[in-house]
């Protein structure tokens, strides 16, 4: 565990019930705000983090060990845009949403409401400390929720960061409760009474926390992990597929659900492919400055998966064309590891198979677009993938046979960037979506509403049934069968009304 400041961040179990209790209290102000004020926390909040751009930068920088470009393009230019999303979109989503009333129920109209649950826990990983926790504690928050969040024990300089945003931005006292620790309280949070709970991070503990959920019925959300693919066909703009790959494979240094864990590319463009890819990735810088290209590895338990795969790979025959071997790697404090083209790799290999989450690249050559398909199909995940080709029919139609929850032609990753898009993962990579407007819903239940200003003594369906059988036997002869009959129609309905 890091300790902040001297002081271990460490939220004691016992105290997990009087984080419920002072969230339920909160909720039920926060609730009862109209959306436009909840809005004008948000917007706070938002000039707020604007004004301290640098600060946020250097302590996301220095929790994680990435790039400050990283820190902030991809932590935070993406929690304002979601913040900007929310107050642009949220009372219309949110709002009272009229629906169509089928004929053969005239007379009434029919509404949804969307009300907030409750008390949402929000548990969010270290790779993305600052997004994947803010986006949806915000999104949760709009509709009148209030959040537990339980930020990663592997960045806590950034979860008390958090908090103190929420305090200094203004928000009402404990709508936001950010609590410290690791598994042993995520897990204590999880058995505590949340109505609702929202978790980013691996597929392992996502488990543990569905089927802790499943005893209460607990509604969830768990965005998992990737091993995300990349199709290269022979008509791409390869100096751009060869760009893309890098920094698909390389940011956040492949600490990324999405990265791109796998390349396949058409054999045609194989050898040039390859040999673009390794002068480019040699020109690639680590270290932690502003002009530095690869940061640290942020957990150093993540290492040992790495150097597993890379160990695995390189034992049944695959070649590493960048880089160096893991025994030749100098890890002290200070995590660097140089960014791997593995080649010879076979799809069965762990470097194909598990999430390594690290700065590796393996290329695979295909012959036919069928192959293509198959090999990136051919995973326990999927959260995203992408197709390079100059013809974008062919890359569509190959986008539309993958199993999974984004594709990206001719870019990588960059859906999740796109606020108005849905995101989340298909099989291991998770269940449900957010961002869009289904991010702001699911934080809340819906009511279905149908309405009648009660004037008729009875409907036609109600009882006594006395002879009404052959009429609606012919009513819905006139109205669902092969020649559709008006006339028909309305004198059964009128026969029934008086009946
Ligand atoms: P992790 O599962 O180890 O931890 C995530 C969070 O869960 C942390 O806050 C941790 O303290 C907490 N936790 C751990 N055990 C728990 C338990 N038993 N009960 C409750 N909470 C518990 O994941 P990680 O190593 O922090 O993150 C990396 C993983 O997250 C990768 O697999 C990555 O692919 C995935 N991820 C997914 C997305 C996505 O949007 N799909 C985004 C980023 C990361």
């Amino acid at each position: 565990m890091k300790v902040v400041n001297d002081k271990l961040l460490n939220t004691p179990i016992a105290e997990i019930p009087e984080y419920y209790e002072r969230a339920k209290k909160a909720y039920l102000f926060w609730k009862n705000l109209h959306i436009h004020e909840r809005m004008a926390y948000l917007r706070n909040l938002r000039h707020y983090m604007v004004d301290q751009l640098e600060e946020l930068v250097e302590v996301i920088a220095k929790d994680t060990g990435k790039v400050p470009v990283e820190a902030l393009t991809a932590d935070i230019l993406t929690t304002l845009d979601a913040i900007q999303y929310i107050e642009k979109h949220g009372p219309r989503v949110l709002g009272k949403r009229r629906m169509k009333t089928p004929l053969l129920l005239f007379g009434k109209k029919s509404y949804v409401e969307y009300k907030p649950r409750g008390v949402v826990l929000v548990i969010s990983p270290w790779n993305f400390p600052l997004q994947l926790a803010m986006v949806p504690v915000i999104s949760a928050l709009i509709s009148g929720n209030a959040v537990i969040l339980k930020p990663s024990e592997v960045t806590p300089m950034v979860g008390r960061l958090i908090e103190d945003l929420f305090q200094k931005a203004g928000f009402p006292q404990d709508v936001v409760q950010v609590a410290h620790g690791g598994k042993e309280a995520g897990s204590a949070f999880v058995q505590g009474e949340p109505d609702y709970i929202f978790f980013t991070g691996s597929v392992r503990t996502g488990k543990m926390i569905q089927e802790e959920a499943a005893k209460k019925l607990i509604p969830t959300t768990l965005e998992l992990g990737g091993k995300d693919p990349m199709i290269v066909f022979a008509d791409a703009n390869l100096k751009r597929a060869v760009h893309g790959a890098i920094w698909g494979a390389f940011t956040n240094a492949g600490q990324v659900c999405m990265s791109v864990e796998r390349v396949y590319v058409e054999r045609k463009i194989y050898d040039p492919f390859i040999k673009k890819l390794v002068e480019e990735v040699n020109q690639l810088k680590l270290g932690s400055g502003m002009n530095d290209d690869i940061g640290m590895i942020t957990y150093p338990g993540q290492v040992s998966i790495i150097r597993e795969h890379i160990e695995d790979a390189l034992s049944k025959g695959a070649k590493l064309l960048t880089g160096t071997s893991p025994e030749h790697w100098i890890l002290d404090k200070e995590l660097f590891i140089p960014p791997m083209v593995l080649v010879d790799v076979g799809q069965d290999m762990k470097i194909m198979q598990e999430e390594t989450f690290g700065p590796v690249l393996p290329v695979i050559p295909f012959d036919s677009e069928d192959e293509a398909v198959h090999l990136a199909n051919d995973s326990s995940f999927g959260l995203n993938a992408s197709v390079w080709s100059s013809d974008l029919r062919k890359a569509e139609r190959v986008a539309t046979r993958l199993v999974t929850g984004n594709v990206v032609i001719n870019d990588v990753i960059i859906t999740v960037a796109n606020h108005y898009l849905p995101f989340g993962g298909v099989k291991q990579s998770g269940i449900g979506r957010y961002h869009g407007e289904i991010g702001l819903q699911i934080f809340c239940h819906q009511t279905s509403v149908m309405s009648d200003k009660g004037k008729r003594e009875r409907e036609v369906n109600w009882f006594p049934y006395e002879g009404k059988l052959p009429l609606f036997f012919s009513l819905i002869r006139s109205y669902f069968g092969k020649h559709r009959s008006w006339g028909g129609l309305l004198k059964s309905y009128l026969h029934l009304l008086r009946k």
